[in-house]
């Protein structure tokens, strides 16, 4: 957590009309362009959100239902029989409307904070989803080389091969992946025996981003409280924004960092205090960097090359339980369009961001 020490809290216009009741005025507020730049097509982008203007209208949250909808999971039932039957069926299929929390069917969220900070009421909105990690543990420690980093940034898990064992939940700090039972790759090998199903999250739109678009959730805020662009641009403007309402963020050292940076006039402890946190709704700790624990590193040495031979493997599989119908290009049932390449190691993308 980077704090910018501040002689006094600026709580912000929006947020103290928000905190009585008058968010809605925020509309008549100047706004502040949103960055457009135009970066190299491998250049590591981030995201920024300006706390101080999100209202929690929840519109971010339905375009990214929207956008994504195309890669949602469509399970087969009945779902296979479990060894050890201790292992649990999750099913999200049936509670698609949900959007209170992180579910396979809904990738962002938005959590809100209330409280008093320095003698005065605040209410922050929060916008939640994957962080896409600098140095990703879900990425560097799946053992089946499903989850992967792209060169702009984006993280993502590929639900051709993905078995649904959750590893990569388990190494997040946030515990962002999803699974959904009864899809993708382990109905076609072991059903019983190996995986459980698919883990779904933010794949930060590559897609959108491959064809020059912004992010669904960045384009669709009427407040323009995120932006994308350049690390190296970003990140100033982040301190400067810090900086401008004697701030704090969050993202940029949490977990040995991240790609997506937060900016809130109240501290980032005391937004953790005041949120809901369990399943499916991340805190706002002060996420220790997973990649840096003995361990995890001795795992990601070891297995990182044989992962990306099983991913390999895997997804030569995958075309042949398919039939290799669409060429290995997609199902439209929620595979990406093309598998990310060497999967499990940093890949060489080539898609132009604008
Ligand atoms: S980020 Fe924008 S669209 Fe999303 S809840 Fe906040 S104000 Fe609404
Ligand atoms: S936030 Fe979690 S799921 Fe997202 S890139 Fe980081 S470790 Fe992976
Ligand atoms: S970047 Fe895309 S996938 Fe991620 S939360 Fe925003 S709209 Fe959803």
């Amino acid at each position: 957590m980077k704090k910018n020490k501040p002689s006094k809290p600026d709580l912000s216009r929006r947020n103290f009309l928000a905190s009585l009741g008058l968010g809605g005025l925020g509309l008549l507020l100047p706004q502040t362009a949103t960055a457009a730049t135009a970066a190299s097509k491998d250049e590591e982008l981030v995201t920024l959100h300006d706390l101080s203007k999100c209202v929690g209208c929840g519109a971010c949250v339905e375009a990214c239902r929207e956008a994504n909808a195309h890669k949602f999971p469509e399970p087969t039932r009945p779902f296979p029989k479990m060894y050890p039957s201790t292992v649990k069926v999750e099913d999200w299929s049936t509670k698609r409307q949900v959007t209170d929390r992180l579910t396979p069917y809904n990738w962002l969220y938005i959590q809100s904070a209330r409280g008093q900070y320095l003698g005065q009421r605040f209410e922050v909105h929060i916008p939640r989803r994957c962080m896409h990690c600098q140095n990703p543990p879900c990425a560097n420690l799946c053992p089946w080389g499903a989850a992967a980093r792209e060169t702009n940034g984006v993280v993502r898990i590929d639900d051709k091969i993905c078995l649904g064992g959750a590893k990569c939940k388990t190494v997040c700090p946030w515990k962002i992946p999803m699974r959904q039972t009864g899809v993708g790759l382990y109905l076609d090998i072991l059903p019983s025996l190996a995986g459980n199903g698919v883990m779904y999250k933010c794949d930060r739109c590559y897609d959108r981003l491959a064809k020059g678009q912004k992010p669904a959730c960045v384009e669709s805020c009427p407040y323009e409280v995120q932006e994308i662009g350049p690390r190296a641009e970003i990140v100033a403007k982040a301190h400067a924004l810090a900086r401008s309402m004697n701030g704090y963020i969050y993202g940029e050292t949490e977990n040995g960092g991240t790609n997506s940076l937060y900016v809130s006039p109240v501290p980032f402890d005391i937004l953790d205090a005041a949120i809901t946190t369990g399943p499916g709704k991340p805190d706002l700790d002060k996420a220790p960097d997973m990649m840096a624990d003995e361990t995890n590193m001795a795992y990601a040495a070891l297995f990182a090359p044989v992962a990306g031979i099983v991913a390999g493997a895997l997804r030569i599989g995958s075309r042949l339980a398919n039939g290799d119908k669409d060429g290995g290009k997609g199902d439209g049932k929620g595979a990406p369009p093309t598998a990310p390449p060497d999967a499990g190691q940093p890949t060489d993308s080539k898609e132009p961001w604008s």
